[in-house]
């Protein structure tokens, strides 16, 4: 027959799966001849075959009563002896904690005859009647969800008539008499007298709550499986409110807001658990207890260094004093906020408690994101304008512009107001310290690619109106007009009218070389932790970078090159035009004029980037997108010349441009005319680039320089895409004297060449792994459409997990990377393989692609050190040092 029940000293804290974290832990510490009150635990198991059957398991009861009597031998007391009861406390606890989501049930045992007996033993008759009435309260209500409210309500009344001491031991016998008729009331029939009734119901009970709304809901959002199941743990009560010599509490082994060390936590005298949970009394610190008695302070202090040495981590603990003896009622390894967490990690590895490699697994690149954002001073926010989906964190106050030219006239800082953005916004995202708008979810064109620059962005703040030609929007009956000052929350998508006070990050002012690191604790761990993640990590983390000033930033952040330049930002702005005349070019000789004015513009742009990397790699991808992106977008040139059109006038140049946009038009450009497929149909625009580059390396040289680019062909389908687009570029590459020799890889980023890996591999030095691309070319989502309308449905209804753009997907996407690795490396062995998408500086996706065996990841300047973390992390796990959540 399955064993389902545990007592405490036969448990240890690797049985989390089966006891739960609690009963795990009240396991271990029974172990280390800690004070716990004796007990044991229902198994998990226990509660799965209840849920499965929807009956207990046959069995179960009788192997509760057989470790119930232990206790009763042990404590000389008896569930239901009228002269000397034995109390339980009825427990629930999972695998993973979930605060506050499931039940705990005290006292019982108390009924009509023990209580009598309770008041003896005690020597307290108030003592005993306020129990019984917490009993019924908390049976009621978990048992059968009677609200709360109903029996407070009485509490309450009776409160307001009680002395100045409080209410009597007479009263409060009324009170229960007053309890037992709203439990009766709303169950339909008396409270149970029976202890072992109300101790086997009391576990049903906490069986049942695993799959009460509030813990499925928050299972949900934490990613725990539904079907682990809860233990239950069952043990003697202690008593915390049995006069000003007891009391209950919380601690921490260091704060676990800042990470400080020394002991930290709350008290409250003459109290039991549930008071402090329910906050009726302000709860005091731990120097209250040491006060009133410096002896359980002291033991306290004392069992909360064995925890913490024993768990080689930050602890929290649940304890009760009852006259004077302490009692350890639940320790875990707590939950912390991310500084903390750095803090913390460093420290013990400082104490070496931990390896430094151990440290590493203690913190994640997540939380180091979270430290980089400025925050707004959370004491000064006032009630928010409107709320929108937080895109990309991050805290901005600026004045409000509408358009590109206000927001690069404007003095700084500004925050862009738009509907919503597309490429002709860039300069003024660019200028911006904060992006607007009123439509568009996480994934919407402003949100990716203020994710990428690291602006603050607040999407799809649907209350707002906006009209740019009035220059102004209305959030109701409020308006902002343009030069008004509003401050966004790129975590909370709040936006708030006026000025909040921003706090910059010490993290980030760390990482810009403005803070040194030792200038305080925080900035101290972060910067060993990075360092050690530097001299572990095998995968490389170079940035996305187009601008000199961009891979300049990049490189301060611990970039080892450029892993992606586009090149399509040195199109626009006043380059437009150069643009515009060679899509509007008639015939060859007008083309090659075009090309041939970008070609030293190109030129100046690769000079400055490949100085500012000197010496390390820069990964140039050849033009990329359609190029009617580079044009007025259609319905405004319609609109324009329409105007013109109605004033009789001629249209001109816009009628000119009007056609060709006509002509470019493609009813999904995302698979149309782009990537290689722009380089085979506009000829000599790839060769103008490779020029470009090669000259650019050339003149390094010439300087003194070490320039090492690298050149990229996007959106290869097929091995002859690429040898096409080969022999032109080696050709040009053999005509520039003077230039080192140059790598030509390609993007893999559909599906196909994924698949065709192998023979790409023998055209390609290098692969880049375009996840954006490979992402949305394998689920058929397009990134622009997909999380602005089903993609939010599918994530709360649970059909995906996480965002794919977001979070590398490894069963799908991951499959193809590892097959175009694999395949790609088998044709060619010394091939480099990169990822050049955003999933670059996702700490998860890093973790997937340093399993994968790749090279390096590439990501937005301010991920890097992200990435760095990430792939630390990664190295120490591949190495196999266990991660103890
Ligand atoms: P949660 O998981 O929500 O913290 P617990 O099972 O830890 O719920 O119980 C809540 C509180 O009940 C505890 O913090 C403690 O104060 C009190 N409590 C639990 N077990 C006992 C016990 N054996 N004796 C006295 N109080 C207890
Ligand atoms: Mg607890
Ligand atoms: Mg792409």
């Amino acid at each position: 027959m399955t064993r389902y029940v545990y007592d405490f000293i036969d448990g240890h804290r690797g049985m989390a799966d089966l006891l739960g974290g609690k009963g795990a832990n009240l396991a271990e510490m029974t172990r280390l001849a800690l004070p716990v009150p004796p007990g044991f635990t229902v198994s998990t198991d226990a509660c799965r075959a209840y849920l499965a059957d929807g009956a207990v398991p046959p069995g179960l009861f009788d192997e509760v009563n057989a470790h119930l009597r232990e206790i009763e031998v042990r404590l000389d007391r008896r569930l239901g002896d009228r002269a000397e009861p034995l109390l339980l406390a009825v427990r629930s606890g999972g695998r993973y904690s979930m605060p506050g989501m499931m039940e705990t049930i005290l006292d019982i045992g108390l009924n009509d005859a023990t209580v009598t007996g309770l008041a003896r033993l005690s020597g307290d008759e108030r003592f005993a009647w306020d129990s019984y009435r917490r009993l019924i309260q908390m049976f009621g209500r978990t048992v059968h969800g009677v609200p709360a409210e109903e029996f407070d309500r009485e509490l309450d009344a009776l409160h307001a008539t009680a002395g100045p001491d409080g209410p009597t031991a007479e009263q409060l016998r009324g009170l229960v008499e007053t309890y037992k008729k709203v439990f009766a009331d709303r169950v339909g029939h008396d409270f149970p007298q029976a202890p072992h009734e109300q101790l086997y119901l009391a576990i049903r009970a906490v069986f049942e709550s695993w799959n009460a709304h509030r813990a499925v809901l928050y299972r949900r959002r934490e990613h725990i499986p539904d079907d682990l199941g809860t233990a239950v743990n069952v043990m003697a009560m202690v008593f915390g409110n049995l006069g000003p010599d007891s009391g209950t509490g919380v601690a921490f082994t260091r704060d676990p807001a800042t990470g400080t060390p020394g002991v930290y936590g709350d008290y409250l005298p003459d109290a039991q658990g549930e008071d402090v949970v329910a906050g009726g009394r302000n709860t005091m610190g731990l120097a209250e207890l040491a006060r009133t008695d410096p002896t359980s302070y002291r033991r306290l202090t004392e069992i909360m260094g064995t925890l913490e040495r024993h768990y080689r981590d930050l602890c929290d603990v649940e304890f009760t004093v009852e006259r004077g003896r302490l009692w350890m009622l639940q320790t875990r390894v707590g939950k912390r906020t991310p500084a903390a967490a750095f803090v913390i990690a460093a420290q013990l590895a400082e104490e070496g408690l931990i390896s430094w490699d151990e440290a590493l697994t203690r913190v994640s690149g997540a939380q180091l994101a979270q430290l980089m954002f400025p925050t707004f001073d959370t004491d000064a926010t006032p009630e928010p304008l409107a709320t929108g989906v937080g895109a990309s964190p991050g805290a901005a106050v600026g004045r409000v512009v509408f358009d590109n030219a206000a927001a690069t006239a404007a003095d700084p800082p500004v925050i862009l107001v738009r509907r919503e953005t597309n490429p002709d916004d860039l300069p003024g995202m660019i200028a911006a310290a904060g992006i607007l708008t009123a439509r568009g979810g996480k994934t919407s064109h402003a949100a990716v690619v203020a994710r990428g620059m690291g602006r603050t962005c607040v999407c799809g703040a649907e209350a707002l109106e906006i009209d740019p030609e009035r220059g102004e929007f209305t959030v109701g009956d409020r308006v902002v007009r343009a030069g008004d000052v509003i401050s966004i929350d790129g975590t909370t998508g709040r936006v708030y009218l006026g000025e909040v006070p921003v706090r910059p990050s010490p993290v980030t002012r760390y990482l810009a070389g403005e803070l040194a690191p030792e200038s305080d604790r925080l900035v101290t761990a972060v910067d060993r932790l990075l360092r050690h993640a530097d001299t572990v990590r095998h995968l490389g983390v170079r940035a996305n970078a187009d601008t000199p000033h961009d891979a300049t930033r990049a490189r301060a952040l611990g970039a080892g090159g450029v892993g992606l330049c586009r090149t399509e930002h040195m199109f626009l702005g006043e380059r437009r035009a150069l643009v515009e005349r060679l899509i509007l070019a008639d015939g060859p000789a007008e083309v090659a004029a075009a090309l041939a004015d970008l070609l030293p513009l190109q030129r100046a742009d690769f000079v400055a980037i490949l100085r500012a990397m000197d010496g390390l790699p820069v990964t140039v991808r050849l033009l990329d997108p359609p190029l009617h992106e580079f044009l007025p977008a259609l319905p405004d040139l319609a609109a324009r010349v329409a105007r013109a059109e109605a004033l009789g006038q001629a249209p001109g140049h816009d009628g000119v441009l009007l056609a060709a946009v006509r002509r470019l038009q493609e009813s999904n450009p995302m698979l149309g005319l782009r990537g290689v497929r722009l380089g085979l149909t506009v000829p000599g625009l790839f060769a103008m680039q490779v020029r470009a580059i090669a000259e650019a390396a050339a003149q390094r040289v010439a300087e003194g320089g070490d320039p090492r680019p690298e050149i990229m062909v996007p959106l290869v389908v097929d091995v002859r895409e690429l040898a096409a687009v080969r022999a032109e570029v080696d050709a040009v590459l053999a005509e520039v004297p003077g230039a080192p020799p140059i790598p030509v890889g390609t993007m893999v980023e559909t599906p196909r060449a994924a698949l065709t890996a192998g023979p790409i591999a023998r055209q390609a030095e290098f692969f880049s792994l375009g996840t954006n691309d490979l992402t949305q070319t394998t689920w058929a989502f397009s990134r622009d459409d997909g999380e602005g309308s089903f993609l939010g449905d599918y994530l709360d209804r649970g059909i995906v997990d996480t965002s794919p753009f977001e979070t590398l997907d490894p069963d799908g996407v991951g499959r193809l990377i590892r097959l175009a690795v694999s395949e790609g490396r088998a044709a060619r062995p010394e091939l480099a393989v990169g990822v050049c998408g955003e999933h670059g500086g996702d700490p998860d996706s890093v973790e997937f692609f340093a399993d994968a065996g790749l090279d390096y990841v590439s990501c937005s300047p301010y991920r890097v050190p992200i990435a760095r973390l990430a792939a630390g992390r990664a190295a120490v796990a591949q190495a196999g040092v266990s991660d103890s959540r």
